[in-house]
């Protein structure tokens, strides 16, 4: 299983998550129009079976008309929670209702089964995880958006290979600077503590954490990392994972879960 981010954060999200059989994007709003189509002739490359993307909620820097008209023009299919589809028609339009395929519970994609999960975020706005899992201990969560976490959530995503976790802000950097809408995102502390409830459940700690969402004037990239890193060691628990920080606007490095 492999993944790589495209964008990551407030300016846009999308991510690749693919395997020999089967890739999904994880929401798609690279920007304007010709990005979104450069961005689908690369990763088609990448992967010639992609054809569905998985939207976590509607709002626009996740998904958008921009991206919505080109996924429609290139054949893909969006699929996503009902109250995401509607949330994505109000907020969007309904013009390309018709490559909207809603789900509940879990499908499947190919050789991957994907499961959603309800995540706490901003209000009117329903947002979803999802957990993604492959050939036999191949799994993957994504939690791209949240403002606070579960045990339940924490108990789904034990055990994955591959954690995509929010890191929005750091406290202090965001009382210095102050940015609308922070209280709906995960900050740093809380994406530690997250981290370690999964671990406490899983039987091995996951090979990859990858930060996401940062936010631009409220965090900086090394803040998460030793946000974990301290967090970890005052629960005198072992960091045996590598974290990477999805970068704004370029893409990712490949991660390969195996
Ligand atoms: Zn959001």
């Amino acid at each position: 299983m492999k993944y790589k981010s495209l964008c990551s954060g407030s300016g846009g999200n999308a991510a690749l998550l693919w395997t020999a059989g089967a890739a999904v994007l994880i929401d798609f709003a690279p920007g304007c129009q010709r990005d979104c189509c450069e961005a689908l002739r690369a990763l088609k490359m990448v992967s010639g079976s992609l054809d569905t993307v998985l939207v976590t909620h509607a709002h626009g820097d996740h998904i958008n008309r921009n991206s919505l008209k080109v996924l429609q023009a290139e054949g893909f299919k969006v699929r996503c929670h009902p109250s995401v589809a509607r949330e994505i028609k109000e907020r969007h339009g309904c013009a390309h209702a018709g490559i909207i395929y809603p789900f509940e519970g879990e499908i499947p994609v190919g050789e991957l089964k994907v499961r959603l999960v309800q995540v706490a975020h901003s209000p009117r706005c329903y947002t979803t995880a999802f957990i993604i899992t492959g050939a036999p201990g191949q799994k993957a969560s994504v939690f791209t958006d949240l403002h606070s976490f579960t045990e339940e959530q924490a108990a789904l995503a034990a055990d994955s290979g591959l954690l995509c976790l929010e890191a929005n802000h750091d406290p202090e950097l965001l009382k210095r600077y102050g940015h609308p809408g922070s209280e709906f995102h995960l900050p740093n502390i809380e994406t530690a503590r997250f981290l370690h409830a999964i671990c406490a459940l899983s039987r091995r700690q996951p090979q990859a954490v990858v930060l996401g969402h940062l936010s631009e004037d409220c965090n900086a990239p090394d803040l998460p990392e030793k946000e974990i890193r301290s967090f970890f060691k005052k629960n005198s628990t072992p960091v045996k994972f590598k974290t990477h920080v999805s970068p704004r606007y370029e893409h990712g490095a490949v991660l390969t879960i195996k």
